[in-house]
Parts: C-alpha cells; sequence; structure tokens
C-alpha cells in the first residue's frame, strides 16, 4: 500500500470518530430539551388538575352556603308555623318549607357527587405530582449526564486533533486537501478501497486503466463517478 493511503487513512480513522462525536455534541442538547418538554407536560397537566380541584372546592362551599341559607329559612317558617292561627296559612307554611327541604336534598346530592369527583380528582394530582417530581429527576440527570459526556466529548475531540495535526504532517499539501475538500463535501469516508473491480464508496465499476495504475501502486488514484481517493486491496 501507498505510504501516503496509509497516511491518509489513520487520519481519516480520527475524522471519522470526530465527526460521530461532534454529532453526539450536537444530539445531547436535544435530548436534554425533550425531558424539558416532559417535565413541562407534566406540570401543565398537575395544573389543569388542581384548578379542577379548586373549581369543585368552591362549587361545594356555594351549595354548602345554599343549604345553610336554606335551613335557616326553614327555621323561621317554622317558628312563624307556631305562632299561625289560620289552618289555610299554616299550610302555605307547611308547602313552603317541603319545598325548600326537597331543594336541600337536590343541592345534597350534587353535593356528594362533588364530593366523589373531588377524591377522584385528588387521587389524579397525587398521581400527576408524582410524575412531576420523576420528570423533573429525570431532566436533572439528563442535564448532568450531558454535561459530563460532553466534556469526555470535547476534551477527545480536543486529543484525536492534535494526533492528527502530528500524522498530517506526513502527507503532502495538496493530497492533504485533496482530502479536506472530499471530505467537506461527502462527510463520509473518502479513502475507500475498490472492491470486485468497482469503486467501494460509490460502487461503480472502475475502468481497466484505472485499476492498472491502482495494482501498480504507484501514484494517488481517485474514483471517476465520485472522485474518493482509491486504494487497491487484493
Ligand atoms: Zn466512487
Amino acid at each position: 500500500m501507498l505510504n501516503e493511503i496509509e497516511i491518509l487513512l489513520k487520519v481519516q480513522e480520527k475524522d471519522l470518530r470526530i465527526m460521530a462525536l461532534a454529532y453526539r455534541l450536537k444530539k445531547n442538547p436535544e435530548i436534554v430539551n425533550k425531558a424539558g418538554d416532559r417535565l413541562k407536560e407534566a406540570e401543565n397537566a398537575l395544573k389543569d388538575k388542581e384548578d379542577m380541584l379548586r373549581k369543585l372546592q368552591v362549587e361545594r362551599k356555594n351549595s354548602e352556603i345554599q343549604v345553610e341559607s336554606n335551613n335557616e329559612k326553614i327555621a323561621k317558617l317554622d317558628s312563624q308555623a307556631g305562632s299561625v292561627r289560620d289552618n289555610k296559612t299554616y299550610k302555605a307554611i307547611q308547602n313552603e318549607i317541603l319545598d325548600l327541604k326537597a331543594r336541600i336534598s337536590l343541592i345534597e346530592d350534587t353535593m356528594l357527587e362533588n364530593m366523589e369527583k373531588c377524591d377522584e380528582v385528588g387521587a389524579q394530582i397525587k398521581d400527576l405530582r408524582e410524575k412531576a417530581v420523576q420528570a423533573k429527576k429525570a431532566l436533572g440527570e439528563s442535564e448532568t449526564r450531558a454535561k459530563k459526556e460532553n466534556e469526555e466529548i470535547e476534551k477527545e475531540i480536543k486529543d484525536l486533533e492534535s494526533l492528527k495535526t502530528e500524522i498530517e504532517k506526513n502527507l503532502r499539501p495538496e493530497i492533504l486537501s485533496q482530502y479536506r475538500r472530499l471530505l467537506n463535501n461527502k462527510k463520509d469516508t473518502v479513502v475507500v478501497p475498490s472492491k470486485n473491480g468497482s469503486c467501494g464508496g460509490c460502487f461503480m465499476s472502475l475502468t481497466p486503466q484505472c485499476i492498472m495504475k491502482l495494482k501498480s501502486e504507484m501514484q494517488i488514484v481517485t474514483c471517476e463517478s465520485c472522485q474518493r481517493i482509491l486504494y487497491w486491496e487484493s
């Protein structure tokens, strides 16, 4: 194998690793953001249920006030009835009392339903609170993990870059810039072996002249279709 190809393969190995690491650096904030979204969702769901519970409690309070006021009316009517002498008025008061009692009974039914609903929503709130706590914990963990991983990745990239700079010194500048251009362009493997008479990058057939040049291992040969740098692999 050409010495320059061997060097290029070493440089490429480092570059591909750097690219993979850079991708993870880019992905980590997205993972943290997703955890943040999940926390927001959990907190919103909790807030909705808490609002619902407050509304139910206000409704119950109003019902209690209505029952109390109706009871007061009944007490007043009761004492009036005690001093009434004629039968007709007495009957009218009793009817009014019955009517108020029926109203109270209806309100009490609503209050019972309200209490059941409050219990139900209360249980949901308990679940949602737990979920929000878990989501907050997950976000914290995700942030810590991402921070630690990013530091490790940045250090590894720095080490790889300096190693690469050393290796690259052994390449002709024109070959290095040809390689750089290709890598920037393809963001993928650009120094590839020939495989069964085809380019190992784009899989197009190579011309017999190209194969001959490759086999002789005297110069850098590129694929006519994709411009990748080829090497002979027997
Ligand atoms: Zn090709």
